[in-house]
């Protein structure tokens, strides 16, 4: 099919309102959800991802999320307000992006707490991270799992959803300027094939760069997606800002030693007792008993262990 002829085709579809093919890269929290409201809308949606599982790295996670407003603060006596939230992450957030904080704030009870518990995400209790002057951390029940999975078998639910896993995207296909499709790669028997689309979703997660300090993402966070969207002559925005989980045990599986293995299940000392049991670290480190458990800031003791540990 030529470039107009394509053109006349997609306008058709939009005319006629016949469902367009979206292909989706990465079936995290982030690729899911785009791939349920796109299958709600009506498209076909094929979802891409190099590993063999749904759920990205929300599995690996705490599953608590900070919404403002909520049923759950009520029921608990919290009054929370927008305001209060736009002040509080304004003021925290170092460079924050107020037109997004505004956005969030104001939505989130509908984008996140209202849109979770319809899929069947359980939000039992809440928690106050350091800056906020009420709790409003959200701890789904089963942790990350608690958050995924609802949504990952809402997806599966769907017959306009499939699904290729073990497949890397290597390339966007683009023809003057458009994408038309992604070049993937089969990771178990190396085959190479295109998918057409009429729209293309990159949803690849973050990255972690090596570093000292041990990495808590998982292999996959490599910015490979990132890299897509910059060989295609797409702008990336704030690559300095990255959020790094500073993390103090090494994980034994990784040759490199750059890797941690997540330890959030521990309490806060046994945490530093951890991280000083396998770094060789002595220091006494006084635990504050007003920091949330959640986050790992940098300012926070295990945190500040662990990179001291490791430089
Ligand atoms: C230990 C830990 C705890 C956390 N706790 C919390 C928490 O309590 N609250 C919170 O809000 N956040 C938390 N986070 C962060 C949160 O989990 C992530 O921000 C979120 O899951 C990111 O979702 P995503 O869909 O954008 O990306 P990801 O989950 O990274 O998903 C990207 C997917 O894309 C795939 N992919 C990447 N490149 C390609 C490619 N080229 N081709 C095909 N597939 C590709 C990957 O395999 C992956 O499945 C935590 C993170 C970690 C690591």
């Amino acid at each position: 099919m030529n470039e107009s002829m394509y053109r006349l085709a997609l306008l058709f579809a939009a005319a006629h309102c016949l469902p367009a093919q979206v292909v989706i890269i990465g079936a995290g929290v982030s690729g899911l959800s785009a791939a349920l409201e796109a299958s709600r809308a009506g498209s076909a949606v094929t979802v891409i991802d190099m590993s063999t599982v749904g759920g990205g790295h929300a599995i690996l996670s705490n599953g608590a999320v900070c919404i403002v407003g909520t049923p759950l603060q009520e029921m608990n006596g919290i009054t929370d307000t927008v305001a209060l939230a736009q002040s509080d992450f304004l003021s925290r957030g170092r460079e924050a992006d107020r037109a997004w904080v505004e956005s969030y704030t104001e939505n989130s009870r509908v984008w996140l707490y209202q849109w979770l518990t319809d899929l069947g995400v359980d939000f039992r209790a809440l928690a106050r991270p350091p800056g906020n002057s009420v709790p409003r951390l959200h701890l789904a029940r089963d942790k990350g799992w608690g958050l995924a999975g609802p949504l990952l078998r809402e997806c599966f639910r769907r017959p306009n959803i499939s699904f290729s896993w073990a497949t890397r995207a290597e390339k966007l296909v683009l023809r003057a300027g458009a994408v038309l499709g992604v070049d993937v790669r089969d990771l178990r028997t190396g085959r190479k094939r295109t998918i057409g689309a009429d729209a293309v979703i990159v949803a690849t997660g973050g990255f972690q760069r090596p570093t000292r300090i041990l990495l808590g993402a998982a292999h996959t966070a490599t910015g490979s997606g990132l890299e897509l969207l910059r060989n295609s002559g797409g702008t990336l925005t704030r690559m300095d800002h990255q959020w790094n989980y500073v993390l103090g045990l090494p994980d034994p599986r990784d040759p490199a030693r750059q890797r941690g293995l997540a330890a959030f299940t521990l309490d806060r000392a046994r945490m530093v007792q951890y991280c000083s049991a396998a770094m060789g670290f002595r220091r006494q480190v006084t635990v504050r008993r007003d920091d949330s458990r959640y986050g790992t800031g940098e300012n926070q003791p295990e945190a500040l262990l662990c990179r001291q540990a490791v430089l």
